[in-house]
């Protein structure tokens, strides 16, 4: 009898840390700003990866914010909705064809809209070599990303706006300073040109920034940036806006979770 109970116990304790149920939630009137990557299914034999949240689940996620009365809003309308209850920021970033081949019908579907943090040099980059040269799968080098024409097609449905997200998708604390103020406010100009569009957020690659490329945000006619840490913030911070990770490892208690907490848990 102990035994089962002292199992039992370890089991609570295990479960309370791995979902913070009992975590305080956050202010509602917080502006919600969630982070996907792709919209697609794992790959078959590969070890899942919290980059990819499936259709369906993406489908449950737009689901959940819109029959419990959550407005979604494209970064470029944060300020307008600070202190509002309920409001959620969808974003993208990198540029995944599923942006557009999945993403994009199931915003329409549920009368939602995203922000798309936009690499310029997407195709055939497996950026994420340059930030750990261990890892060189390929896979992100051979996932099919956007192209202009379906880009200009999600603007102009008005479901998406761009955000920047660097040339290269370059390790900032690798790059210089002249390179790295190239990299962030030339790919601003690259995207404003070519889809005649207003570019006014940012994302920091890999979420890895310092108050060196803070300040090259500050300094820019960028009006917001966001980062990949956890939670959510108030405008007074808007060039290190934290965001609410949607992971492809997450079941739907754990997004709900996220949501309400801005985290899932600790461990
Ligand atoms: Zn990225």
């Amino acid at each position: 009898m102990i035994i089962i109970a002292i199992i039992l116990d370890i089991f609570i304790i295990l479960f309370s840390l791995k979902y913070a149920w009992w975590y305080p939630n956050l202010n509602k009137n917080k502006t919600r700003i969630m982070m996907y990557h792709m919209v697609s299914d794992q790959l078959d034999g590969k070890k899942k990866s919290g980059l990819r949240v499936s259709p369906e689940m993406f489908e449950k996620h737009l689901k959940y914010f819109s029959d419990n009365g959550w407005k979604f809003i494209k970064m470029s309308e944060l300020k307008d909705y600070a202190n509002v209850p309920k409001v959620v920021a969808i974003t993208f970033d990198d540029g995944y064809l599923d942006n557009y081949t999945h993403a994009m019908p199931l915003l329409k579907k549920y009368n939602a809209c995203a922000t798309l943090y936009l690499v310029i040099d997407r195709h055939n980059n497996d950026w994420s070599v340059k930030k750990n040269p261990k890892h060189n799968s390929g896979v992100l080098a051979e996932e099919k990303k956007l192209s202009d024409s379906n880009i200009q097609e999600m603007l102009d449905s008005g479901l998406f706006e761009l955000g920047g997200h660097t040339i290269t998708h370059p390790y900032l604390p690798n790059t210089s300073l002249k390179d790295k103020e190239f990299e962030m406010l030339e790919c601003k100009k690259i995207l404003e040109e070519t889809f005649n569009t207003k570019v006014e957020s940012f994302a920091y690659p890999f979420g890895i920034y310092n108050k060196e490329d803070v300040d090259i945000i500050r300094n820019s006619s960028y009006d917001s940036a966001v980062t990949t840490r956890e939670g959510t913030s108030d405008l007074k911070s808007k060039y290190e806006l934290k965001r609410i990770k949607a992971s492809g490892k997450d079941n739907f208690f754990a997004f709900k979770l996220r949501v309400q907490k801005g985290f899932r848990g600790f461990i």
